[in-house]
């Protein structure tokens, strides 16, 4: 378990940071998280240029919280980001790295959500705060010692901050933070903007950032699919099913992606295995020994699990979660296209890495053009491809060596040749939906089938940041299932289920969310226990729904 956290080991973390790092399963540092943890944890000022996807969020909050003293009940670092997702992610990411330590706190504090709870939480000692420039600024502007413990500050996509028109907050919230604190700057691009910045507010910052250096890729079709991340299971069972491929390679980030995915695939019938940096030496041989000869035909990895791995049969490699930089990118894809032949490359993008798929693009000098998610005709088409390309070498002798007996299962079961072969195909496709309506019911995710779009915090001033995030229409309340995107849950099956067991109409359900772990309906309040009573027994993909309100405070 240690060995494979060496090379977060190697880095001098506290060691209950490096226990949380190895529980949420990275096998080890990112690039920008190799190159700024040293230089953060030595107190320097710091420019990193990284975009999402790169593991920057970990490359500052790990070495923040190693210095951090949790006895200190007081605001010690500040982090500003530009968006409220942006905000929430970062404090939800500090959670996590600080699972293993007691006493911190983390507060998220952002436009669009009341005052009080953030007031509150900020008085019982929070040490770490993640702000929006804008919300900050209130808080400020009722209490301007807020910030005078703050020793650390961190600018997260300043780019992205100056773009919003926060510029004049920033420099009310550098003002607030007492001389002598350690700033840290992560920008993508590095506009003369940033850098005046830089050179005002940072004292002799050291600069990091990703190696970019050209990188060739050949023979190699390389394409991008733009999705949410709690949709990626369902996209890569959907992409599975229409990609013709022989052996196939998934790229993912965490141990437990590995498990996750390769048991989705296993459930619908794929011979697919996980591959990690838990799995001894001679079972990861074992894997890649059947990986070779066909008795398995996907495998779901990490990228330090798969190193090494030359399987001439690999056609295609499926990068659900973003390699962390465009070399990495180059080294995965270079499974495929091995001994001289062609590959396909498939990239998910979810609309916070599309920075990262550009650095990609350049780095390469290839674009990697943007792919639609196949319709359930195309996956009903390739099905039946598929069924057609299995029968036909059978259908040559099959008349002569089983001519009398179908005859006699058309007469004991009475049925016509037509209904037997229906019959027939049923079993022979293991229950598998052969008709539009049907695929189109089993086929999990988009709700909306455009490409997904990036939600912004507004800026200061702008009336939509008082609002709060999702507002409910009147007379409906959301409710929430523990069924999510890693059981197969598409927004239809959930309106299927409702719609058809709960007797409503259509305009009676609202916006309906489906995450990872969980699903969010919108449902009218009146007669809602009724509802719920009548929808007690449903069940979606198998599983019981348990739909039940949900209180957000
Ligand atoms: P970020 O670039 O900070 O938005 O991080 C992108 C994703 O990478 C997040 O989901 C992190 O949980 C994940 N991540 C960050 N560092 C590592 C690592 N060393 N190993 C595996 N996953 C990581």
């Amino acid at each position: 378990m240690t060995q494979e956290i060496g090379g977060f080991a190697a880095l001098d973390l506290h060691p209950q940071i490096l226990a949380a790092v190895s529980a949420v399963g990275y096998e080890e540092p990112s690039p920008i998280q190799a190159q700024s943890i040293p230089v953060i944890l030595a107190g320097h000022d710091m420019i990193g240029q990284a975009q999402t996807g790169t593991g920057k969020t970990a490359a500052f909050a790990l070495p923040l919280l190693s210095r951090l003293d949790p006895a200190r009940r007081e605001p010690q670092v500040l982090i500003l980001t530009p968006t409220r997702e942006l905000a929430l992610q970062v404090a939800t990411a500090f959670e996590t790295y600080s699972k293993q330590m007691s006493g911190v706190g983390v507060v998220a504090v952002y436009g669009g959500a009341p005052m009080g709870p953030q007031l509150k939480a900020l008085r019982q000692g929070a040490q770490i705060i993640v702000a929006t420039p804008g919300r900050l600024c209130d808080h400020l502007r009722r209490d301007e010692k807020l910030l005078s413990t703050v020793e650390r500050l961190v600018l997260d996509e300043a780019d992205e901050m100056l773009k919003l028109g926060f510029m004049d907050d920033l420099e009310v919230i550098f003002q607030a933070i007492p001389e002598g604190r350690q700033t840290v700057l992560f920008s993508a691009t590095l506009p003369p903007s940033i850098r005046s910045i830089a050179e005002r507010h940072l004292k002799e910052p050291k600069h990091v950032k990703i190696a970019a250096k050209t990188q060739t890729v050949s023979r190699i079709d390389q394409a991008h699919l733009l999705i949410h991340a709690d949709q990626k299971v369902g996209a890569v069972l959907r992409l599975l099913e229409v990609e013709e491929f022989d052996a196939l390679i998934a790229f993912v980030r965490t141990k437990q992606a590995t498990l996750d995915l390769a048991s989705a695939l296993e459930a619908k019938g794929y011979k697919a295995a996980a591959l990690n940096g838990d799995i001894a030496q001679n079972q990861r041989e074992r894997v890649i020994e059947s990986l070779k000869d066909g008795r398995l035909d996907i495998v779901v990895a990490t990228d330090v699990a798969a190193r090494g791995i030359d399987v001439p049969r690999i056609t295609h490699v499926l990068n659900v979660d973003m390699p962390y930089d465009p070399e990495s990118y180059v080294h995965r894809i270079g499974r495929t296209g091995r001994a001289g032949r062609d590959g396909r490359a498939l990239l998910l993008v979810t609309p916070r890495e599309r920075r990262m798929l550009q650095v990609i693009e350049r780095v390469t000098g290839q674009a990697v053009a943007e792919v639609r998610l196949p319709n359930a005709q195309q996956v009903l088409d390739a099905r039946i491809k598929k069924l057609i390309g299995g029968l036909t070498p059978l259908v040559a002798d099959a008349e002569t060596s089983h001519g009398e007996l179908l005859d006699r299962l058309i007469t004991e079961i009475g049925c016509s040749p037509r209904a037997l072969a229906s019959a027939l195909l049923r079993k022979a496709t293991n229950g598998q939906s052969l008709n539009l309506a049907d695929v189109e019911r089993e086929q999990p995710l988009v709700p909306g089938a455009s490409a997904p779009r990036e939600r912004r915090e507004r800026a200061p001033g702008d009336v939509r940041e008082r609002r709060a995030p999702m507002p409910l229409a009147e007379g409906r309340v959301r409710c929430r299932t523990a069924l999510g995107a890693r059981d197969g849950i598409a927004a239809k099956n959930l309106l299927g289920a409702i719609l058809n067991e709960g007797g409503l109409a259509r305009e009676a359900i609202g916006r309906i969310q489906i995450r990872e772990t969980f699903s969010l309906v919108e449902l009218p309040e009146e007669g809602l226990e009724r509802l719920l009573g009548k929808l007690k027994d449903t069940r979606v993909a198998g599983k019981s729904l348990k739909l039940r309100r949900y209180r957000e405070d």
